[in-house]
């Protein structure tokens, strides 16, 4: 069965740049940097730990990449490799996210931070054929402007590498309304978005997300046991990006019997299967998908199911959708 899931055919919407490097890329780039770091080191620094404090804690894994991503050439590969590692296990389309303003602390602009991760996506299509999308990050930690600037540049690149745009970081110290006037920047430029929302445990911040008009929900755990919310995103085909791995290690949950997937899969929410971070979580699709046929959830038809939703509920081009939709 663990072969037929690495081939079944995945779609990825949930994944950030930093939080999935391999190891080993990030080795490199250090050592092009003057810095050695041990395997071991990097594992200790960049893994989170299976019983992590906090969504707080988690998030301190990902101090040490984004020292990798401050180069066109560390952005460029980083992105290769991230697309590389989706291609291996039969991944047809990933959307990448990334916060970009997070890599402009040695002199690059938004706008050639935006083109080195295009090049390695473009560069992994063309080795690999895989479709990508890239996801701006806006970061709950960062001041107003800033974010407001970074969408700014990254409007310019949609329809060219970027797809949409997102709010990351720490929901618990920085409520989702806080951000109303992100995402009516996002509105009026006309780029759709996802907002990491009931992570937590908040639903307010699921309803202010739809509220703002977001296309999916990242993990939207808070939703399980709310009827009006699963209907509301059944009835409005709002996707919610399910990642287990990384819910149970931010105690989004805390126990995964109680994992929501099939209880949103009943309610028709269009939920996709995710990695959330490879590196950061030691995880794949495959290994997900494992966790949740280990769980009991699985079903055969699963598969196919959230394939479709994956590919409906994704910013890629109708165009890309329906090659997405033949295989
Ligand atoms: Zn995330």
């Amino acid at each position: 069965m663990t072969n037929s899931l690495k081939e079944m055919p995945k779609i990825e919407l949930h994944c950030h740049l930093d939080g999935s490097m391999r190891l080993e890329v990030v080795r490199k780039l250090f050592r092009e940097m003057g810095q050695e770091y041990t395997h071991n080191q990097l594992k200790e620094r960049l893994c989170a730990p299976w019983n992590c404090e906090s969504l707080a804690e988690y998030l301190q894994c990902f101090d040490l990449p984004i020292q990798c991503l401050q180069t066109y050439h560390g952005l460029e590969k980083a992105a290769f490799d991230l697309a590389a590692q989706a291609a291996e296990e039969n991944v047809k389309y990933l959307e990448v996210r990334f916060a970009p303003s997070f890599s402009t602390g040695q002199g690059l602009s938004i706008r050639q931070v935006l083109e080195a991760v295009q090049k390695g996506l473009e560069r992994a299509y063309k080795q690999f054929g895989i479709y990508t999308g890239i996801i701006v990050c806006g970061m709950r930690n960062l001041e107003m402007d800033v974010n407001l600037a970074m969408l700014k540049e990254a409007r310019a690149f949609l329809g060219e590498g970027v797809v949409a745009c997102d709010l990351a970081g720490d929901e618990k110290a920085f409520a989702t309304s806080r951000f109303a006037d992100f995402f009516a920047m996002a509105r009026r430029y006309q780029i759709p978005f996802t907002i990491h929302a009931g992570e937590c445990g908040s639903r307010s911040s699921i309803r202010d997300a739809i509220e703002f008009g977001a296309k999916r929900i990242g993990h939207g755990i808070a939703m399980a046991g709310d009827e009006d919310l699963k209907r509301i995103c059944a009835g409005r085909r709002i996707g919610v990006e399910l990642c287990p791995t990384s819910n149970l290690q931010t105690k989004a949950v805390t126990d995964f019997s109680t994992y929501p997937f099939k209880e949103f899969m009943d309610a028709a929410v269009p939920v996709s299967i995710n990695t959330d971070n490879r590196t950061v979580s030691n995880t794949t699709c495959t290994k997900e998908w494992e966790r949740l046929q280990e769980a009991g959830f699985f079903q055969p038809e699963y598969g196919r199911k959230v394939y479709e939703y994956s590919v409906h509920t994704s910013f890629a081009s109708d165009d890309v959708k329906h090659q997405l939709l033949k295989t």
